[in-house]
Formats: structure tokens, C-alpha cells, sequence
């Protein structure tokens, strides 16, 4: 490309040019080079340092600089080929170590070319797995970049600071560095999403400058200054998204359902079989008086497994119902939503049986609407939901198809948030006339920067304790690589259980031994030892470890009413050991279950793990979790695991789990560079005085500019972000 040529922000990647742009959009799915310029360092070396070596560990991707200080050739017979191939030894010093590299060759030719480029006295950049062999690290055909011809002129050509970037499979870091380098030379028109004043405000440097320093400081002086402007930048555009969606409830009017008294909900009051906890009694009281205004709630409700929320949201559907309106409840899975309508249906009794023989005066309706109905319950469903007739509705996002019509809707509850994306919660309250009441519940507990990230536009209420009289969970690893014995003995606590008549849950990771990709688990770390199945393992257990009790298996895969005839049977105590994936996970409520054991365990995400053994313990029994796991007892796996056992603080273990996703997904955007925006820079456990910054600054700003028109590339971004919030919520359906 001629000097003088510029690109801009927006054109394809393929206009920087350069030997390796392909491969790049091809392993990070960048489509503009504003996308790539965002691909930050993950980290920077030194010139001349090995970095962190002592913290590393086999299996690591190591990148360095260094200078060869000696250089071998071995030649040796290959024992499958039979012929003679080439080992080149290399040893490799930067300031704080040495490392030595191993190349193999079968051609005598690319031997002698290799032996050349790494002669001893050259300087080059090494990235590689490191192995330990030998008692020394060391690497196997590395990648490698070599510098100039001399020590002396390599070292003074180098930057003093190297950024290396995440590698994919298919790039390495100096790819990536060099492409972008072009990319920084040839771009004209950063966008800077701030307003001057914010800027000023707040003593950032300019966008243009930063992105220079962000890829290629000098000093760790301007890195700083670089990541702290960037920071800013992703904080700002997060919370002007959810200023304007504050804005916009705060604009519009909602019909009040301050309830009747001596209505379903008192009655419903009388003949519950439990006192509220206390937690329930204040949490329900702030839904009751917020329902009654001429403003749409907008609460988070969240709650450890077990807290008790549905009979929470149960009581704000029936004020909404004693108020002439109607409640629908929106699950993440078939097997919750029907769970949902047959314990709201079993706590109604002859209240839920409006309009039929033996219904109670003022009685309601509950209706089930899920994907797998047949004709005519769905036809029946659909109708007594547009009629008015049910004043529940429950169901998964079947109800948000567009044939889905409501009387008069007056409150939404969603269960699980995690499962759903904003835009789910949007297209359901579309479906009233005037806007809704929105309660969402999540089990997950959230840290409170992260709630005003992620749900800066919601209202949260706690639950914090657990109903009395619950039994204890005991977590236990069960590390098999170490202990294979002790699996043994996990069946042997299953048996144990049952024979005092208990139940209990086996989780596998996968549905059958052939699928290769490891379906409904978020942490797939590591694929090469084989996974349990439900498919395999279900029979296997049937037949071996766990023979004369009744094992059943349930799955994502099974037609509906098989498995909806399994979870009854589970629920009725006619199967004594649930075989399942993690299609438990959410909310299934058996009492007499009190054992599970987690197979694969390490490929469970930590929030996962903890959610999965909420499901023991629920009745007056004590439960026992045991995590089975073949991972290294070294590995972090290992540790991730250890410290499910070791809290059962959901809101300790949120904090882990958003540390080892890196936070990335928290706003269920991947951290990879590749999506179209995300968080890169900013800690949502970390940087909570910035969040709160940006949030007030966004906020006035708004006031200012309501439409962001006077801020073009702010709303560009702020749109994007909306958009791939969009196309989130997209993939899930
Ligand atoms: P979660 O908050 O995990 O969704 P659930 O709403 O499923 O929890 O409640 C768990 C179990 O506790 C249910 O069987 C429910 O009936 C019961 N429960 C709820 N509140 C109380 C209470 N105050 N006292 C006793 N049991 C309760
Ligand atoms: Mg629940």
C-alpha cells in the first residue's frame, strides 16, 4: 500500500492489507478496522524478559523475547519413518532465564535453513506450550520471529515494551502486532464516543493517542494513561445504554394493581401451609406498593437456591389478578415451566380453578403455554389467555410468539434472569397494552457493581435467608484421578440414600458418549478425556453400581411428554436415582432428593455447580454433593472446585465465577475481541468508583443530549452495543 493512504474506522480489515489479515478475520471474526484496533494486549513484556516463568505451568502459551545463546544440530533416526530427521537444541537467555527450544525437521534442507535463522548471537520473539522436560521448561516448535542479524541492532530496534496479544490456534501474537501496526499507521478517524467536558472531567487523554499507546507504548507510563482513557470509554457507553433505558420506563405510565382486599391473594394468605420468612414478608411488601403505583416496577429480586422466591412472585401475580389483570411467568426451560405450574397449581388449590365445578368464588385460571403442547391444550391455553380467563400465565418463550395475546397484562415475571437477554423481557411486556410490571428473579447472587452494569435498569431486592428447618449440603470433591477408589464409594452413598428412601441426582456433562462437543456445559476447559453420558451411563449404572433401584435418565433431547413423565415420576418418589444433564440446573424443587453426584465435574462453570446442588437439601434432610472429577488435583479446574466445596456463599462464589470468565460474558458479550463490542478493559468487580462515575456522567449527559444527537459517535456506539445485546438475545431463541 502507497503512503498517504488512509482507511477508516469502518472499512473491512482487508484494507489494511498485510500477509496475514486473513487469517486474522478468520480467527477472530474482526470485520472492521475498528473491530481489529480493538483487539487489545493481553499483556506486555519487557524487552529481553522471560516473563513469569516461575508462575507457569505445563500446557501454557508462553511468548518471549530473547537472545539464542546456543544452537545445536542433532541428527537422529525417526523410529516410524526409519530414515534420518533433524532436532535442532536451542537455548534462548532473557533477563530472568533461560529456556531451551526444540525444533524438529524431517528435511535435511529446512534443518540447515532453521540452523541458520537461529544461529547463536540473534535475537528473536519465541511463542510456544511450554513442556517440562528434562528437568527444564522448555518448548517444541515454536513459533518464532526473528530479528535483525545482531544482538546489539535487534535489542536497539525493538520497542522497549512488547504487547503480546492473545493468541488463537491460527495467529500468533507478532501477527497480530504487525497488522495492527498497520492498521494505527493507516487509520484517520478514531472515533471518540466522550463528550469534551466528560473528558476534561475526568482527565483522560485523547481517543487517538490512546489507542496508539494501548498497542504500542513506550513506557508503562503511557499504558496506563491509554487503558484509563479506554476504561472510561467502556464504562461511558455501557451506562449511557442504560441511562436511556431508565429514561424511557421513567417516561411512561403503567396501570396500578394495588390489589382488593379479601381478594385470591389473602385468601390464597390464609391457607398457605408456611409463614413467610421475614425476608419474603418486607421483599413482598416493597413489590405490593410498587405494583399500586402509575409507574412500571422494575425489580431484580434475587435470592440463594432455595430462598423461596416463586411463592414471592406467586403473591404479586395474584395482587395484579385481585386488580383485574393478568401475570405471566416466563422460565428458561420446558421442565421449569412445568414444575412452575404444577406447585403454583398445587398452592392454589380450588383457587385455581376458575370458572370450573368446585372452583372457589373469585377463583383463577393457571395456563401452561410451552413450544411442545399439543393442538388442542395450546389452543385452549391461547384462549384463556386472550380472554382474561387464566389469570396466570406460565410458560417458556413460547409466550412470546406473536400469536401469545393478553386480556390485560399487567406484570411480568421472569425466573432465572441468566437465561434471558433484556430484549426477551421487552418483547413480552409489548404484549400489554400499557407498559407492565416487570419482577425479575435470579438465584446467581450479583455484586453490586455488577447489577448496575448488567441490570443498571432494574431496582434489586434480596432474599437472604433460607426458610428454617432446611438441611445442610456437604460438598465433597471426589478427585478420581488421585483416588479412583472413592467413585466407588459415591455409589455406595447413593445406595445408602435410597435405602432410606431418598432420592437421587447423577449429572452428566453430555447426552451421548458420541457427540463431540460438550452441549450444556459452560466450561468446556478441556476436551480430551472422554465424557460421561447420560445415554451411557444411565443403563450402565442400572445394570452395575446401582443395580435393583430405579434409574430413569432425563435430557434436553427427550420428546416432552417422556420428559415430562419423568420428572413427575422423580417428583412422585417412583424413581429413586435421576440420571440427567443440566437440565435440573434452575429451580427443580424435589424435598426428598439428597444426593448428587456430578460427573466430569471440572466442565461445570462455578454458579453452575452451585445452582446444580441447590437442587439437594431442599426438604428437612441433610444433602451431599460430590463432585467427581478427573482433573489434575494441581490444575485450576481442581481449585475451582475445591472452592464450590468450600462456601456455599452463592455471592462468594458469583465473585469466582466472574474472575475465571474474566467477566468477559457478563453482559453475555464474549471478552474475545472478535464480538463487535464488550468489556476489555473495565473490572466490574474491580472498577466500581468508575462505574459509578460514568454512571452519573452519562446520566447528566443524557439530560443534555436525550437523543445523542449532538454525540454522533457515541450513538454508533451505544447502538452497537444494543445491537449485539439484539443478536444475543437472537442466538438464545
Ligand atoms: P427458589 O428461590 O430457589 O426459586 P423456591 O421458590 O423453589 O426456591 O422454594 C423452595 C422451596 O421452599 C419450595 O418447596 C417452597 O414451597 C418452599 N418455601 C418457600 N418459602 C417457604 C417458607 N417461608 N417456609 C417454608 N418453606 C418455604
Ligand atoms: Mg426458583
Amino acid at each position: 500500500m502507497s503512503a498517504g493512504v488512509q482507511v477508516s474506522w469502518e472499512s473491512p480489515v482487508a484494507s489494511v492489507g498485510g500477509k496475514h489479515y486473513k487469517k486474522i478475520v478468520k480467527a477472530t471474526g474482526v470485520e472492521t478496522v475498528g473491530d481489529l484496533l480493538g483487539i487489545f494486549p493481553r499483556r506486555y513484556v519487557r524487552k529481553g524478559a522471560l516473563s513469569e516463568l516461575e508462575d507457569l505451568k505445563e500446557g501454557d502459551l508462553i511468548s518471549f523475547v530473547g537472545e539464542v545463546v546456543s544452537s545445536v544440530q542433532k541428527p537422529y533416526q525417526d523410529k516410524r519413518t526409519h530414515k534420518t530427521a533433524y532436532r535442532l537444541e536451542v537455548w534462548v537467555k532473557a533477563e530472568d532465564g533461560s529456556l531451551a527450544l526444540s525444533y524438529f525437521d524431517r528435511q535435511k534442507h529446512t534443518a540447515d535453513w532453521r540452523t541458520r535463522e537461529l544461529a547463536r548471537g540473534r535475537v528473536g520473539m519465541f511463542s510456544g506450550r511450554l513442556k517440562w522436560f528434562n528437568k527444564n521448561w522448555q518448548l517444541t516448535n515454536p513459533d518464532s520471529r526473528m530479528y535483525g542479524a545482531a544482538a546489539e541492532d535487534a535489542y536497539a530496534s525493538m520497542p522497549d515494551l512488547i504487547p503480546i496479544y492473545s493468541s488463537a490456534a491460527a495467529v500468533n501474537t507478532w501477527q497480530l502486532e504487525e497488522t495492527i501496526a498497520t492498521a494505527l499507521d493507516l487509520v484517520a478517524d478514531v472515533p471518540d464516543v466522550l463528550p469534551p467536558a466528560v473528558r476534561e472531567a475526568e482527565d483522560l487523554i485523547g481517543v487517538d493517542v490512546a489507542l496508539r499507546w494501548i498497542h504500542r507504548p513506550d513506557s508503562w507510563g503511557q499504558k496506563v494513561a491509554a487503558a484509563k482513557r479506554l476504561k472510561y470509554d467502556e464504562a461511558f457507553v455501557t451506562q449511557t445504554v442504560l441511562a436511556r433505558r431508565r429514561a424511557a420506563i421513567e417516561a411512561t405510565v403503567a396501570n396500578p394493581r394495588p390489589g382488593a382486599p379479601g381478594g385470591i391473594l389473602d385468601r390464597f394468605d390464609e391457607r398457605l401451609s408456611f409463614a413467610l420468612t421475614d425476608g419474603q414478608r418486607s421483599v413482598g411488601e416493597e413489590i405490593a406498593d410498587e405494583l399500586g403505583r402509575d409507574h412500571p416496577m422494575h425489580r431484580l429480586l434475587q435470592g440463594e437456591v432455595g430462598s423461596g422466591k416463586t411463592v414471592v412472585a406467586l403473591r404479586a401475580m395474584l395482587q395484579v389478578v385481585d386488580s383485574g389483570g393478568q401475570a405471566a411467568l416466563l422460565a428458561p426451560t420446558e421442565v421449569l415451566a412445568q414444575q412452575h405450574q404444577r406447585s403454583i397449581v398445587a398452592m392454589l388449590g380450588d383457587l385455581a380453578h376458575g370458572g370450573l365445578l368446585g372452583g372457589a368464588d373469585g377463583a383463577t385460571r393457571v395456563a401452561l403455554l410451552t413450544g411442545s403442547l399439543k393442538a388442542v391444550s395450546r389452543r385452549q391455553a391461547l384462549g384463556d389467555a386472550a380472554s382474561g380467563e387464566a389469570g396466570i400465565v406460565i410458560g417458556t418463550h413460547a409466550l412470546l410468539e406473536e400469536q401469545v395475546q393478553f386480556a390485560d397484562l399487567g406484570l411480568v415475571v421472569v425466573d432465572e434472569q441468566h437465561r434471558f437477554g433484556v430484549e426477551q423481557r421487552a418483547a413480552l411486556s409489548a404484549k400489554a397494552s400499557a407498559l407492565p410490571h416487570v419482577l425479575v428473579m435470579t438465584a446467581t447472587p450479583i455484586p453490586r457493581t455488577v447489577a448496575m452494569t448488567v441490570f443498571g435498569d432494574l431496582d434489586t431486592s434480596t432474599l437472604s435467608e433460607l426458610p428454617a428447618g432446611r438441611g445442610d449440603v456437604q460438598t465433597t470433591v471426589v478427585p478420581i484421578q488421585a483416588r479412583p477408589e472413592w467413585l466407588e464409594r459415591a455409589w455406595q452413598r447413593v445406595r445408602e440414600e435410597v435405602a432410606e428412601q431418598r432420592q437421587a441426582y447423577v449429572v452428566c456433562a453430555r447426552i451421548d458418549p458420541d457427540e463431540d462437543g460438550v452441549d450444556e456445559v459452560d466450561a468446556p476447559l478441556d476436551r480430551r478425556a472422554p465424557l460421561r453420558a447420560v445415554e451411557e451411563l444411565a443403563p450402565e449404572l442400572a445394570a452395575g453400581a446401582l443395580a435393583g433401584l430405579r434409574v430413569e435418565m432425563l435430557h434436553g433431547r427427550m420428546v416432552p411428554d417422556e420428559k415430562d413423565r419423568v420428572m413427575l415420576a422423580f417428583a412422585a418418589g417412583e424413581v429413586d436415582v435421576l440420571v440427567s444433564t443440566t437440565v435440573i440446573e434452575v429451580g427443580l424443587d424435589v424435598p426428598n432428593a439428597t444426593v448428587m453426584v456430578v460427573l466430569d465435574a471440572d466442565r461445570f462453570g462455578v454458579s453452575q455447580l452451585h445452582q446444580l446442588r441447590g437442587r439437594i437439601g431442599r426438604g428437612g434432610h441433610a444433602g451431599l454433593c460430590l463432585l467427581v472429577s478427573a482433573a489434575d488435583p494441581a490444575s485450576t479446574s481442581m481449585e475451582r472446585l475445591l472452592a464450590v466445596a468450600g462456601t456455599r456463599d452463592g455471592f462468594e462464589l458469583s465473585r469466582i465465577d466472574l474472575e475465571q470468565r474474566r467477566e468477559g460474558n457478563v453482559i453475555g458479550i464474549e471478552q474475545s475481541g472478535g464480538r463487535r463490542s464488550g468489556l476489555k478493559l473495565l473490572s466490574v468487580l474491580r472498577d466500581e468508583d468508575v462505574i459509578e462515575r460514568a454512571r452519573a456522567a452519562a446520566t447528566s449527559h443524557l439530560a443534555t443530549d436525550p437523543d445523542l444527537s449532538g454525540s454522533p459517535a457515541l450513538a454508533e456506539a451505544v447502538r452497537r452495543l444494543e445491537e449485539s445485546e439484539q443478536a444475543e438475545y437472537l442466538e438464545m431463541t
